[in-house]
């Protein structure tokens, strides 16, 4: 995709995936536009599909690439992975074909970090096999962005947990084998403790899909819409399905939710870059007024600052995916998040120019820019507004700093020019003759 200085082995599976995604994935994303998230499309052609694309791509080793070696995966962290993403961003079924999709991913990292012996055997393993698929059930339809502001219960009932409330957004909840849900356990504790989670099997009695809902571009009359209303009533699970332990809820949550938002941001460089790609196209190819869009200075300067936008985009989302590399956990955090604000910006500002520059042609669904476009709000959006993440961005930079110790800034330049002349002043008196 772009020139990157690797090892040249990584490089020849780079070239491999950006291949095989081009011409063996991406007709999947025009056969079945409900994307990776529709595993079961009705009469199983996308299956049948499917099934021989991820035998292939777990011969090349490039199953599951997000997980290290103790999961089975290949282990090249976050940096390497970060240029892989960037590929399979392009498409919408690729992350599926490579077992790379969220929600999946993130709740096998917990399930990894907090869950039992006896879960990871039972949920776990089949979902790093791609044999099933789950849900994560958080959001509710009063509350989303400030988690404090949850009231799904779940009570202890002799050997048994109930569960009782409302999820709102419960994505590929009509295709997950199980949810992971939380539920508030002790309301009277401290916000961050009062929350656990639990893990439950969609079969379970007394779960309720009042809605499957539909996000922009998908039609509800066609049922399209895979983000579950979910009725949990009274719901009934044994005391071993809480995963982490009680009050550990919050913690279980952001120890999924950073990997998920700094892989969205790297396949986002790949969603970019390609709309990048037809903007280019597009200006070298239409004439106006005698000359070509490209030669229009004014549309030079589209093209010159998407270049800009995205190079400075992704080079921070490569420094984001080194700093999860190489520094204890958590350490990106800030980066994280900053990533996250920058991610919904930058294709916003991107698509939008693209879709421009087509014209007439760019507001139509004959081109891949009009599915983009309607992303747009779901990128600032899931995993946190962009407001919530701009007030981490701020109070961690905040941090850093101090307040002024007098009335004026530390920068006020009459005591600063007052305190040079004094420091200088047996120079400055030599020279004032
Ligand atoms: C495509 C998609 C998939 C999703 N998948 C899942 C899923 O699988 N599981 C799940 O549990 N949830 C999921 N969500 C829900 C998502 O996590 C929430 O939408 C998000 O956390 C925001 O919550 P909300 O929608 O309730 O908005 P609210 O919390 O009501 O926020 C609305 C707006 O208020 C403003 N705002 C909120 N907080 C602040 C603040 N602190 N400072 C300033 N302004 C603020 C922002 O402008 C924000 O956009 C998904 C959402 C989308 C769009």
């Amino acid at each position: 995709m772009w020139e990157f200085s690797t090892e040249p082995e990584f490089q020849e599976k780079l070239d491999w995936m950006e291949r095989f995604v081009r011409e063996e994935v991406e007709p999947l994303d025009l056969l079945f536009p409900g994307g990776g998230d529709v595993y079961d499309t009705g009469n199983g052609a996308a299956r049948a599909i499917l099934g021989p694309l991820r035998e292939q791509v777990k011969a090349r080793g490039l199953w599951a690439c997000h997980l290290g070696p103790e999961l089975g995966g290949p282990g090249y962290g976050q940096l390497k992975l970060a240029l892989m993403n960037e590929i399979l961003g392009r498409s919408y079924w690729a992350p599926t074909v490579f077992g790379t999709a969220a929600p999946d991913t993130g709740n096998a990292e917990i399930l990894a970090m907090f869950g039992t012996s006896e879960q990871k055997s039972r949920y776990l393993q089949p979902l790093l096999d791609g044999d099933i698929v789950s849900a994560f059930s958080m959001t509710e339809p009063h509350a989303g962005a400030d988690p404090k502001e949850f009231t799904c219960r779940a009570w202890q009932d002799g050997d048994e947990w109930v569960i009782d409330g409302e999820k709102w957004f419960t994505s590929n909840a009509r295709y997950a084998a199980f949810l992971i849900v939380m539920a508030v356990t002790s309301p009277d504790a401290p916000p961050h403790q009062r929350m656990s989670m639990f893990i439950v099997p969609t079969e379970t009695p007394g779960i309720e899909i009042k809605r499957n809902v539909a996000t922009m571009g998908e039609r509800d009359d066609l049922d399209e819409g895979i983000h579950g209303y979910i009725r949990y009533r009274e719901v009934r699970v044994p005391a071993d399905a809480m995963l982490g332990g009680p009050g550990q809820g919050f913690a279980v949550a952001q120890a999924r939710l950073g990997g998920g938002r700094v892989h969205h941001a790297m396949r986002t460089v790949g969603q970019c870059r390609r709309a990048l790609d037809m903007m280019c196209e597009r200006a070298l190819s239409r004439r106006t007024q005698g000359e070509l869009l490209a030669d229009k200075q004014l549309v030079q300067a589209m093209i010159a600052d998407s270049w800009i936008e995205l190079e400075q985009y992704r080079l921070m989302v490569l420094h984001t995916a080194w700093v999860i590399d190489t520094q204890p956990h958590g350490a990106a955090r800030t980066q994280i998040a900053m990533c996250k604000v920058a991610m919904a910006r930058i294709y916003h500002n991107i698509v939008e120019r693209a879709l421009h520059l087509h014209g007439s042609l760019g507001a139509t669904g004959e081109l891949p820019l009009g599915r983009m476009w309607m992303h747009v709000p779901t990128l600032a959006l899931a995993d946190g507004p962009t407001e919530v993440h701009q007030v981490t961005v701020a109070k961690q930079v905040l941090r850093r700093y101090s307040p002024a110790e007098g009335l004026f800034p530390s920068e006020h330049i009459p005591p600063k020019l007052a305190a040079a002349r004094e420091k200088y002043a047996h120079i400055l008196k030599e020279y004032a003759q």
